[in-house]
């Protein structure tokens, strides 16, 4: 075993060696004084995300209000981890819609294929992307949450 009072270990560091990058630092955490913020006061800003950003669903309507989705199913087939429930319901006419159209945002990994699969231009994935609240059932949403996902972008308590 070595003797650790052999070992040839110097101490002596000279005092200066500290304060220049001491200064450094002090001069660049003073320049900063001076430059404009790159931070935000989030959530009452927010930052623009790209173009291709891919947040909480909407269901499209046409001119009339109505959805444009004719309850098909082909997003709830495409969809990986089973998030979308479609219920299908067609009236008199023979006009197709959804009864049911439900979306777990939490089961959702945001992957787009919903609205490439859709035929009717009737799903998208908007830029909302900071939805949170304390209840998991809140996060189902529904018809009537789906076609306005604006509401639930995060405004702060
Ligand atoms: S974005 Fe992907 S995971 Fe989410 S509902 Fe659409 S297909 Fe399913
Ligand atoms: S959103 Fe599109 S793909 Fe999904 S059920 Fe409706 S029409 Fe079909």
């Amino acid at each position: 075993m070595k003797n650790f009072n052999t070992l040839n270990v110097s101490i002596n560091r000279p005092k200066g060696k500290y304060i220049l990058p001491l200064l450094k630092g002090l001069s660049y955490t003073l320049r900063q004084l001076f430059t404009k913020p790159i931070t935000i006061e989030y959530p009452e800003q927010k930052r623009e995300v790209s173009k291709r950003w891919r947040g909480l669903h909407r269901l499209k309507t046409n001119d009339k209000g109505d959805l444009k989705c004719v309850a098909c199913g082909l997003c709830v087939t495409i969809c990986p981890p089973d998030a979308i429930k479609v219920v299908p319901y067609e009236d008199e006419g023979g006009r197709r819609y959804p009864k049911e159209f439900i979306i777990d945002e939490i089961r959702c990994i945001f992957c787009g294929f919903c609205a490439e699969a859709c035929p009717m231009d009737a799903i998208e994935l908007t830029k909302v992307y900071d939805y949170v609240d304390y209840n998991r059932n809140d996060f189902i949403f529904d018809i009537s949450k789906l076609k306005t996902p604006e509401k639930f972008i995060f405004k702060g308590k």
